[in-house]
C-alpha cells in the first residue's frame, strides 16, 4: 500500500480484446500481482466477469454492451472484492497494443499523437488494434491524472533486419500497403530471452536464445546477443507455428486457390483465424485434450501433434543456422511450459546437434524457470513462465519515470 509520503507502484495491466477485457494490478515494486480479472462476452447477450484475488475467484454473469461497460465492472469488482483502488493510487496504466508498425519500437506515453498513429495502423491489425484503442479511451477517461503507456507487441521485433523481415513481392505492396514481416508476442519474446540469460548467469548480450512460445497463438524468435534477428510471425499473427486454430506457414498460392472455389476474403481470414492449427486436425486446440484422444488410438490428434512438433523442430534448426551458435532453447506459455510430451517430440534425437533431453526433469511439473537438459548437454534446454502482464508493467513504470 502506498502511504502519503512514498511513491505510486501499482501499475494497471489492460490487454482489451474484440470481446473480452483482461486487466491485472501489479506491484512493480514487488512484482506481486495485487488482484485480475477478466471480462468476456463484450456486446452479447450474456457475458461473464471474473476477479481474482488473494486466491479467491469470483465469478458473476453480467451483460457488457461496450468495453467502456466491461472497464465499468472491472473496477467495481475491485470495490467489492478488493484490494481497493484507492488504497493503491496508480502509477501508470500499461496497454497491450498489438499493432506499432516501423513506427515504434519501444513502450510509449500515450498521447493524442499516439493513438491516431495506432488508428492509421488499423488496417495492418483490423482484429486487435481497435479493442487495444477501445481500451486505451476508457482508461484514460477512467483516470485521466494517471499517465498511460503503450507496450506494443510488434516493438521487440523491430531489430529484425531487411533479409529477415523482407517478403520478395512487388514493391508497391511493399512501399504503399506497408507489406513486411512485423513479428507479434515481443513482449513475452523480450522477457523469455532476458530471464534466459539471468539464468544461465549470462548478461543479454552476452548469449544467443531461441524462444518457443507455444500457447495458443504460437511463435518462435531468434535473439541474438539480446536482439530479435528472426521471428516466426509475419505480417500478420497466422505466419509460423502451427497454432491452436492458425495454421502457421501455408503456400501463398493457397488464397487464389480457395478464391477460385468461391470462398471470399472474409471467410478465408476467418477460417484461417479461426477454424485452422490444431483444431482442424484433431478437432481440439488443446494439447491435452490431443494427448488424451492420443493414449485412446485417435489417428487424427496423432497426425496433428505429429504436425505442429515438425513445425517447431522444423523453426528450431532454421534458427539455430540463422544465430550460428545458440546458448539456449526456452520453452514457454501454456503447452511450452507445461506440456512434457510436446517438449520430448521436439528435442529429442537431437543429441548430435548439442541438445540432450534430460527426461526426467522434462517431466518435473513447476511454475518456476528451470533446465530440462542434462548438465553436459553443449546447449542449454529451459522452460521459463512468461509473464507478460508484469513485463508490461515494468516498461510502463519504466517509461513514466523516464528510465
Ligand atoms: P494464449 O495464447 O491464449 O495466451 P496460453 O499461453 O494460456 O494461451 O496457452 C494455452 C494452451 O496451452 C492450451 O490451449 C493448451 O494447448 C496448452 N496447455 C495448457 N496447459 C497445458 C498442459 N498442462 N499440458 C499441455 N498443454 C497445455
Amino acid at each position: 500500500m502506498s502511504s502519503a509520503n512514498s511513491a505510486p507502484t501499482a501499475v494497471l495491466v489492460i490487454n482489451a480484446g474484440s470481446s473480452s477485457l483482461k486487466y491485472q494490478l501489479i506491484d512493480v515494486w514487488t512484482g506481486a500481482t495485487l488482484g485480475s480479472g477478466l471480462v468476456e462476452k463484450i456486446g452479447e447477450p450474456t457475458g461473464r466477469a471474473t476477479h481474482r484475488v488473494n486466491d479467491e475467484k469470483y465469478v458473476t454473469d453480467i451483460t457488457c454492451a461496450n468495453h467502456e461497460a466491461a472497464f465499468a465492472v472491472a473496477l467495481g469488482a475491485f470495490e467489492t472484492h478488493g484490494p481497493s483502488l484507492s488504497d493503491h493510487p496508480l502509477l501508470a496504466v500499461g496497454h497491450r497494443v498489438v499493432h506499432g508498425g516501423t513506427r515504434y519500437s519501444a513502450p510509449a506515453l500515450i498521447t493524442d499523437e499516439l493513438v491516431a498513429a495506432v488508428t492509421e495502423l488499423i488496417p495492418l491489425a483490423p482484429l486487435h488494434n481497435p479493442p487495444n484503442l477501445q481500451g486505451i479511451a476508457v482508461a484514460r477517461a477512467a483516470f485521466p491524472g494517471v499517465p498511460q503507456v503503450a507496450v506494443f507487441d510488434t516493438a521487440f521485433h523491430q531489430t529484425m533486419p531487411p533479409h529477415a523481415y523482407t517478403y520478395a513481392i512487388p514493391s508497391a505492396w511493399r512501399e504503399q500497403h506497408k507489406v513486411r514481416r512485423y513479428g507479434f508476442h515481443g513482449t513475452s519474446h523480450a522477457y523469455v530471452s532476458r530471464k534466459a540469460a539471468e539464468f544461465l548467469g549470462k548478461a543479454p548480450q552476452d548469449v544467443n536464445v531461441i524462444v518457443l512460445h507455444v500457447g495458443n497463438g504460437a511463435s518462435a524468435s531468434a535473439v541474438k546477443a539480446g536482439v530479435c534477428i528472426d521471428t516466426s510471425m509475419g505480417m500478420t499473427p497466422l505466419e509460423g507455428l502451427v497454432m491452436g486454430t492458425r495454421p502457421g506457414d501455408l503456400d501463398p498460392g493457397l488464397a487464389a486457390y480457395m478464391a477460385s472455389t468461391g470462398l471470399s476474403a472474409q471467410e478465408y481470414d476467418r477460417a484461417l483465424n479461426k477454424e485452422s492449427g490444431l483444431k482442424a486436425l484433431a478437432g481440439s486446440n488443446d494439447y491435452r485434450d490431443i494427448e488424451n484422444a492420443i493414449e485412446r488410438g485417435d489417428q487424427d490428434a496423432r497426425l496433428a501433434l505429429d504436425v505442429a512438433a515438425y513445425r517447431l523442430r522444423k523453426y528450431l534448426g532454421a534458427y539455430t543456422f540463422a544465430l550460428g551458435h545458440v546458448d539456449a532453447v526456452v520453452f514457454t506459455a501454456g503447452a511450452g511450459e507445461n506440456d512434457p510430451i510436446l517438449r520430448e517430440r521436439v528435442i529429442s534425437g537431437l543429441e548430435a546437434q548439442g541438445l540432450i533431453l534430460d527426461l526426467q526433469a522434462n517431466g518435473v511439473r513447476s511454475g518456476e524457470p528451470r533446465r530440462i537438459s542434462t548438465p553436459d548437454s553443449p546447449v542449454a534446454v529451459l522452460v521459463i513462465p512468461t509473464e507478460e502482464e508484469l513485463e508490461i508493467a515494468k516498461q510502463a513504470a519504466a517509461v513514466v519515470r523516464g528510465t
